[in-house]
């Protein structure tokens, strides 16, 4: 057992520092490649990078990753041609700024999981870009200057101190919220799916246009107001992607502008060229913050608005159809709004479990509860899944069968009445129940005229029939009884 739990601990670690050292080397051998000669890196995804992927997974956030990460860095610099005292250095200047955004995080109580939540995307940024984003380079600027190097010297250290600060606050905005915002895993196989069965449509192309648009349009107007030329269509992407396709349209169009508007200064003389490139930056740093607080603002919008929704259409206590929602279904069907998928046929199945009453009587109104969430988790492992289940009221349930002749509705009917019957409810207090339900049936053939209630009326009568003869029967509505 301990020899187990040691190895299961041991691979977990192992696992770690493997994810974090092999990501972290790729991710500065990158930037180390969009190094010019003599300058810090242009892109320099890393950091921002290792501090996405501590805060996202908790399980790379300790020895083995941390070490994980020191590997990286040392191992691309030490590959590229640094010498091992500057690659320390730079390793240690580029984890300084994971260790004090992580630690401000914890030391203002950031919840930061629920980044999308609130302001909290902000305060993120804020402790990133005035903390760890300034540790990282006032280390670098401390210690680097006076050992021998090729980038940074002690005449000119405060512009490589900007250079540094404002490169790492453009980095961090540009491919922290991509780490932040990747669909987690439970998530990722809805997300595929939902991307195939989604139908495509061009409109839906249309932001993304527009942002390569405005995009293209900076290298026909250079000048200053080019930093501005993407806002209305990133905007407009914000309100229309989800925040991970955002970031990541975000992160392109930040290190594009970059380069296009850093060519057209670099005629200017060396110094101002350095301060223009900051300002740059941190100019691209607030444009980069409009678009992601919107599609933030969105999500979360978005989602309140599904849960409203949910809590509006589905019945609280057993999850199915609430009696509005099951009614404003059901009449679609019939009225066959969805043209492309009309239905040929329906059955109505009204049910109403017998002597319920006496289940609250003896064992309580929350083994009542109990009974009535059991009851449709049962019912809904026997429907089809477009079938519609609905709570009507109390212990009476409707359910909506689409395209089924009269005798396979009757055999799915006998199907649900008998598993209610068959299968003991266990209570909270561990005793065992039994249960049983009257079903009574109407069936229709569509297209049809005639009201939902209606049809409920005519199934209503059934049941009243299956009561009478002794419960836990299905009876047919009038019309159809001697036809069967
Ligand atoms: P019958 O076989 O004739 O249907 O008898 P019955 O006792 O099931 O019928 P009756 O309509 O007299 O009783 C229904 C009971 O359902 C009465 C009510 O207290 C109970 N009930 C209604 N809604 C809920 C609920 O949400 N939770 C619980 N626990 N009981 C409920
Ligand atoms: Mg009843
Ligand atoms: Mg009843």
């Amino acid at each position: 057992m301990f020899a187990q739990t040691f190895q299961h601990g041991f691979r977990q670690h192992l696992n770690a520092f493997i994810i974090v050292a092999s990501i972290i080397f790729i991710c500065a051998l990158c930037g180390i490649l969009a190094r010019p000669l003599f300058f810090l890196s242009i892109c320099w995804p890393a950091n921002a990078v290792l501090l996405g992927l501590l805060l996202r997974f908790r399980s790379l956030n300790n020895f083995s990753g941390w070490f994980g990460a020191f590997i990286g860095f040392m191992l691309a610099d030490l590959l590229t041609g640094n010498t091992l005292l500057v690659t320390f250095l730079l390793t240690i200047a580029n984890l300084l700024n994971p260790v004090v955004t992580l630690a401000l995080i914890a030391l203002f109580k950031l919840n930061y999981k629920e980044y999308n939540k609130g302001l909290t995307f902000l305060y993120l940024f804020l402790l990133c870009s005035i903390g760890g984003c300034l540790a990282s380079p006032a280390f670098a600027a401390l210690t680097i200057p006076y050992v021998e190097n090729t980038f940074m010297t002690p005449e000119r250290v405060w512009i490589d101190f900007g250079m540094w600060w404002s490169g790492e606050i453009l980095n961090m905005i540009a491919f922290l919220p991509i780490v932040l915002a990747i669909p987690e895993k439970q998530n990722l196989k809805s997300y595929l799916q939902n991307l195939q069965f989604k139908q495509f449509s061009y409109q839906d192309l249309l932001p993304l246009i527009a942002v390569i648009i405005s995009v293209g349009l900076t290298h026909f107007f250079i000048g200053p107001g080019a930093i501005m030329f993407p806002i209305a269509a990133l905007v407009w992407a914000s309100l229309s992607y989800n925040l991970f396709y955002v970031a990541i349209i975000n992160c392109i169009v930040c290190m594009l502008l970059n380069n296009t508007l850093n060519e057209f200064y670099i005629d200017q003389s060396s110094d101002a060229f350095l301060s223009t490139t900051i300002s740059i930056r941190i100019g691209l740093f607030m444009l980069a913050l409009g678009p992601l607080t919107l599609a933030i603002n969105s999500l979360n919008r978005q989602k309140l608005y599904q849960q409203i929704l949910y809590l509006a259409n589905y019945d609280s206590l057993t999850t199915v159809m609430n009696r509005r929602f099951f009614y404003e279904q059901s009449e679609d069907i019939i009225r066959a709004k969805n043209k492309l998928q009309a239905e040929k046929t329906i059955a109505i199945l009204l049910l109403d479990l017998d002597h319920f009453k006496n289940i609250n009587d003896q064992y309580g109104h929350y083994n009542g509860d109990l009974v009535l969430q059991i009851f449709s988790e049962r019912i809904k492992l026997v429907l089809r899944e477009d079938d519609l289940l609905g709570r009507l009221g109390g212990e009476e349930f409707a359910i909506l069968l689409k395209n089924v002749s009269l005798k396979q509705s009757i055999s799915i009917a006998d199907r649900i009445r008998d598993t209610i019957q068959s299968l003991p409810i266990e209570l909270d207090k561990h005793q065992h129940i039994y249960i049983s339900v009257s079903i009574g049936l109407s069936f229709e053939k569509l297209p049809s005229a005639l009201p939902l209630q209606h049809l409920i009326n005519r199934a209503d009568q059934a049941l009243y029939q299956a009561k009478e003869k002794g419960r836990n029967q299905i009876c047919l509505e009038i019309g159809l009884q001697n036809s069967f």
